[in-house]
């Protein structure tokens, strides 16, 4: 069996289930979307949330996730987690929120053998040898989310690659990332909340899939 059939097991899962687990999350809150949206461009998130003008789904530039690991049907083996990757436990689809306004739908929670968890996220995407800064702070901004959620360390996270045969890889999930993400949901908020006008992005490849090319002073 390929190493890509041994992580991967349709329809066998004995946890599949989906949990909610609910915390005060008053005032704005961010998802992963936003993360994402706003490491694509700054100025995106200011046209979106502060000026409330809406985006045209057809045009809207490729957010990384495409399909949902739901609709997808093909999940880890559990037996592959527990011998590779010392997994305990795990839940899936997980909805968490915190107090300190961020929340989000977790793919999967791994809880390891050495007391830390770590997300899993499904990507419908390939692995293109290395994993991009949007996908890594996405796993970080869960990381933070598990973290106070169950209070047990998280300093690694994986992704499969629906794409390229389910492949499995691990982030380390540093306290630098932890810091970064922090000044990342300032920055974000100083946005959102009060109006602060952000540079554009400096990848100028990415205007030509931004809906909001034709209002931008970046591209206009
Ligand atoms: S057109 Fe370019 S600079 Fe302007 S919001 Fe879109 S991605 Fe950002």
């Amino acid at each position: 069996m390929s190493e890509s059939q041994d992580i991967i097991a349709a329809n066998s899962l004995e946890e599949d289930e989906t949990h909610e687990i609910e915390s005060d999350s008053g005032g704005f809150s961010i998802t992963a979307s936003d993360i994402l949206e706003y490491l694509f461009c700054p100025r995106f998130t200011y046209f979106q949330n502060y000026l409330d003008i809406p985006q045209h789904e057809e045009k809207r530039f490729k957010v990384q996730k495409g399909r949902t690991v739901h609709e997808d049907k093909i999940l880890v083996n559990p037996q592959y987690l527990r011998k590779k990757l010392g997994v305990v436990e795990r839940k899936m689809s997980v909805y968490l929120s915190s107090s300190r306004g961020i929340r989000g739908i977790v793919d999967e929670i791994l809880f390891l053998d050495d007391g830390s968890a770590a997300p899993l996220d499904y990507k419908y995407a390939e692995y293109k040898d290395r994993t991009f800064k949007n996908h890594k702070y996405q796993l970080t901004f869960y990381g933070q989310l598990i973290n106070e959620h169950f209070q047990v360390p998280v300093n690694k996270g994986y992704i499969v690659y629906t794409r390229s045969r389910n492949k499995l890889v691990d982030v380390s999930i540093t306290r630098q990332m932890y810091c970064e993400l922090d000044k990342i949901i300032n920055d974000l908020l100083h946005v959102v909340q009060k109006g602060v006008y952000p540079k554009p992005t400096k990848y100028k490849a990415r205007c030509s899939d931004c809906c909001y090319r034709n209002i931008c002073e970046k591209v206009i």
